[in-house]
């Protein structure tokens, strides 16, 4: 870059010098001709009022300086020459002569075939004596000046040129250097995991590169936290998975352990530890099930049968399955429910409403009430679930949509769960792109209110 800038500059320089010397030299050349062509005006002017005699003299000293003193007639005749030389052609028809007869004066520049030589002709009317006289001096063209200016002309050439130079070369270094400096911070910066400080500069043009580079460090730093954020997720999810997997195989192990041994003999107590078995496996299944079907809505490129439902079925269908949870919990249902049809999977609708209504039942209280309402508001379904329950403290609201995550765990030890439901429904909501929102008070009640826009018609 820096080098680049040097011969750019170098180059303008050059240019603008010979275009400038070009200038000078052809205004200076006019110049030059103008005088010259003025003093031998005044020359003739001296020579046209001295008489026949006078001239000869003053001709044959014109002749001793190179220049050339012509007398002609009115009609082109050539009456006296000072170059002695036997001139019969008419001069009617040259410019200086023609300018001369018709407005009194002419000049002009032009090769003289009897000199052989260029010359700078100029010619005067003489009116009283109704002839035209020429004086002429040789005439050198560029040439003679071109060999006064070329020293000069190379020696303003060369300074210049070191001038500008070393200007353009310390121009170049104050422009790069503060690409140079960002450039450095680029190289050293440690992106996403701290500031980048980058000096200010005198060039607003820069201001976009720098915020550039700024905005890509703040984006970074955002995906390495996000990045981060998903790793403790994954870390804890399987902590939590192996840690909850573990704990029923540890009972089932147990009780079988103490069926082989014979270590009880009592037959009720040996139904009891079956008994247990059974539950604990049905509790591992459940949660291996939910396992796979949080994986499942991560997984982006999922396959989602989708069908239209009648809500209303759906609901009788899932508040029937938990009657009997409800009536060992002492908890009554009520549901209001519209008669409308949504497009989705029938497996999602299910265990939203599933998770919901058994978490109303399981966390509530003995003689407490679970309200669910479903409604159609405009394009979405909206399912309220609300309970008269234990509650959710406020600085846990959030925390209940985690894997695993249960509110109390010793409160909550004797309700069955998996701490994945809500994390369940979460996932559907997000798959429709709908929302959720909780509402709860301890010891008042909770209620979640779903909304999807997934309806179809009424
Ligand atoms: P779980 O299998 O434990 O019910 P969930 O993901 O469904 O798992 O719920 C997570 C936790 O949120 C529960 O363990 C419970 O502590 C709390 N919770 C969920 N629903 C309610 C509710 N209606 N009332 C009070 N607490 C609730």
């Amino acid at each position: 870059m820096r080098k680049k800038i040097i011969q750019s500059f170098l180059l303008i320089f050059m240019s603008s010098f010979l275009i400038g010397f070009g200038i000078l030299y052809g205004v200076l050349y006019q110049v030059s001709i103008n005088q010259e062509t003025e003093t031998l005006f005044d020359e003739i002017s001296v020579i046209s009022m001295s008489n026949q005699e006078m001239n000869n003299n003053l001709g044959k000293e014109l002749s001793d300086y190179g220049k050339r003193l012509t007398v002609i007639t009115e009609d082109g005749k050539v009456l006296y020459d000072n170059t002695n030389a036997q001139i019969k052609e008419n001069h009617l028809q040259r410019k200086e002569i023609k300018e001369a007869i018709t407005s009194g004066k002419g000049n002009s520049i032009r090769h003289s075939n009897t000199m052989n030589q260029d010359y700078l002709y100029a010619a005067l009317y003489d009116d009283e004596d109704d002839i035209v006289i020429r004086l002429a001096v040789p005439f050198n063209g560029i040439t003679e000046s071109a060999m006064l200016l070329t020293p000069v002309f190379l020696i303003v050439f060369v300074i210049a040129f070191i001038i500008v130079w070393f200007l353009s070369k310390r121009l170049a270094a104050s422009i790069v250097k503060p690409f140079q400096d960002i450039s450095n911070v680029i190289r050293k910066a440690n992106f996403g995991k701290e500031d980048i400080v980058l000096k200010d500069h005198q060039y607003p043009e820069l201001t976009e590169i720098t915020d550039a580079i700024s905005t890509m460090n703040a984006q970074i730093s955002k995906n390495l936290e996000k990045l981060e954020r998903e790793r403790k997720i994954r870390e804890e999810f399987f902590t939590n998975a192996s840690h909850e997997l573990k704990t029923p195989l540890t009972s089932i192990r147990g009780y079988s352990e103490l069926l082989k041994t014979h270590a009880i003999v009592d037959d009720e107590q040996k139904e009891k530890c079956l008994d247990r078995i059974l539950s604990e496996s049905d509790h591992m299944t459940k949660l291996i099930n939910d396992i796979l079907t949080i994986s499942e809505l991560e997984t982006k490129d999922y396959v989602v049968t989708m069908s239209h439902i009648k809500v209303k079925e759906v609901l009788n269908n899932v508040i029937e399955n938990l009657s009997v949870q409800a009536n060992s919990a002492n908890v009554s249902i009520q549901s209001d429910c519209e008669d409308i049809i949504v497009y989705a999977s029938l497996d999602h609708i299910q265990r939203i409403l599933y998770n919901l209504v058994s978490n109303a039942i399981k966390y509530n209280k003995p003689n407490g009430k679970v309200y669910v309402d479903i409604k159609a508001r405009l394009k979405d379904m909206r399912i309220k679930v609300s309970d008269t329950g234990i509650g959710i403290a406020k600085s846990k609201q959030k925390r209940v949509f985690q894997r695993f995550y249960r509110v109390d765990k010793q409160r909550t030890k004797t309700v069955a769960g998996t701490g994945i439901g809500l994390a369940i429904v979460k996932h559907i909501v997000e798959f429709y792109h709908g929302e959720i929102i909780l509402k709860s008070k301890v010891d008042v009640g909770t209620t979640i209110i779903v909304s999807l826009p997934i309806l179809e018609n009424k």
